[in-house]
């Protein structure tokens, strides 16, 4: 059995990311522009699991 990674949580906009890195470069453009830079969201895990992202929740 396969340890389950730890995700960390963007607070702003909830996209969890294995990266702490990842998510700290999230939270701060989540909190200076109040929307997701796709450049980020994309290594997130839901990202992963949607493939692509059509539509990011705004809030
Ligand atoms: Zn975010």
């Amino acid at each position: 059995m396969k340890a389950k990674p730890k995700l960390y949580q963007c607070p702003e906009c909830g996209l969890h990311y294995r990266d702490i890195a990842a998510t700290k470069k999230c939270q701060a453009w989540c909190t200076k522009y109040k929307s997701c830079n796709l450049e980020i969201a994309k290594l997130s895990g839901e990202a992963k699991a949607h493939k692509r992202l059509t539509k990011l929740k705004a809030n």
